[in-house]
């Protein structure tokens, strides 16, 4: 009778939550954790309680929940389990900018949860290890992550990931100044996100991908698609009912983020809300927004965050007819691209100091994609052009050993 209710509950949780009304659902969960028994039941409910509090921001409560899924999952003596706990963890971890932490967590789900290669939990853990090394800076190994990711989405058809990954590479591009690359990863990202019904927990990506491609349109001078990625962010705002208080939400949520002390989450929400200004016309708001998320971007160390930052305080100061300002953020841009030792293997110019398309390899070093050419082989007469190349420089530089690396 007990575990009745307690189903009911969960039930009902499940179904507030599917309709992003996460403080009941937390209500009803907490009400089904106490009263159900069954280890797996438990289990299950636990990571409900996990994604409600992501979605919430409260990330120290997610790792709460986790710790007591890693628990229950000893008592099961279950692999998969545990996998999924330590998961939960890494993800948590990841939003904090605790970002070592989190690589670590992540392998040790892949070493004993033993994930197949072609599963929602590699695939999601290899995206939280895309998301890691970017804010590391590292960005041959994000590369490397967010390919696997995308590769296991796309076999999975998981839309939700595919749509993630092409957020993350778009944000990636956008650091390295590759901003037509960048907005194709953010035009697939928007054609995915458009697919989700407005009652789906990822609807809230369409906006932001929407405002993102404004952005990118207006530093590509196509003012008039900038335009109307705006006003179509927000349509989508008002279509969402709920959304349509998106900052006031923003607020709070940074508030939280603030009392909290989590600074990764006050950067997401700070990045949000500057776009959302950005998106209204508010350009002294955004400039003022954007001060505060290179504030934060600097106590996180990372480096391409600020990059990013500098860069859009620079466009902005340029519209708000302050050249003089925009030239200082311009000196830190290139200072960060110093800092930051991306240069092309084959030209050894600094990558991201002009808008240009860069390609990673299947090495995952990146170079310019005008300088591809250069690593051709000539071709002898029996074997098709283009079929081998030249070793990647970096690598070759590197090594003794010359692979030779296949084309894709
Ligand atoms: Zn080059
Ligand atoms: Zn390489």
């Amino acid at each position: 009778m007990g575990q009745r209710i307690a189903r009911r509950h969960a039930d009902r949780g499940v179904t507030l939550y599917n309709h992003q009304d996460y403080i009941n659902a937390l209500i009803e969960f907490e009400n089904a954790y106490k009263r159900l028994s069954k280890n797996e039941d438990v289990f299950a409910v636990l990571n409900y309680m996990c994604l409600v509090y992501m979605e919430l921001g409260r990330y120290h409560d997610v790792l709460f929940c986790a710790k007591k899924q890693s628990m229950v999952s000893e008592q099961l003596q279950s692999c998969v389990l545990q996998a999924e706990a330590t998961f939960n963890m890494a993800r948590a971890y990841e939003r904090l900018g605790e970002y070592r932490t989190s690589i670590a967590l992540c392998n040790r789900c892949f070493n004993t949860g033993n994930p197949p290669d072609i599963s929602p939990l590699a695939g999601y853990t290899h995206l939280c290890l895309g998301n890691n090394y970017f804010g590391l800076s590292d960005v041959k190994n994000c590369f490397k992550h967010y390919d696997i990711t995308s590769h296991v989405a796309r076999i999975l058809c998981d839309a939700v990931l595919e749509c993630r990954v092409y957020m993350g590479l778009g944000q990636m591009f956008m650091a390295l100044q590759d901003n037509v690359t960048s907005l194709q990863n953010y035009v697939r990202a928007s054609e995915i996100a458009r697919q989700f019904t407005k009652d789906h927990p990822c609807a809230k990506y369409q906006r932001r991908v929407s405002v993102e491609i404004a952005v990118i349109c207006s530093r590509l001078g196509r003012l008039g698609e900038a335009l109307e990625m705006c006003e179509e962010a927000m349509k989508q705002a008002i279509a969402h009912g709920d959304r349509l208080r998106a900052y006031p939400r923003y607020q709070s949520a940074y508030a939280i983020a603030v009392e909290t002390g989590d600074r990764k989450c006050q950067l997401d929400v700070l990045s949000g809300m500057a776009l959302c200004a950005f998106g209204a016309q508010d350009l002294e708001q955004a400039v003022e927004i954007n001060e505060k998320v290179l504030t934060l971007s600097k106590e996180l160390e990372s480096k391409l965050d600020m990059l990013t930052c500098h860069r859009r305080l620079c466009d902005l100061y340029l519209y708000l007819d302050s050249p003089e300002v925009s030239c200082v953020h311009g000196f830190h841009v290139r200072q960060l691209l110093r800092d930051l030792q991306l240069y092309c293997g084959v030209c050894a110019e600094i990558i991201g100091e002009k808008d240009e398309k860069v390609r990673p390899l299947p090495c995952y070093h990146i170079i310019h994609e005008r300088c591809l050419v250069h690593l051709y082989r000539p071709t002898s007469s029996t074997s098709l052009p283009m079929q081998r190349r030249r070793p990647c420089p970096t690598c070759r530089h590197r090594m003794s050993m010359n692979p030779v690396s296949d084309i894709e």
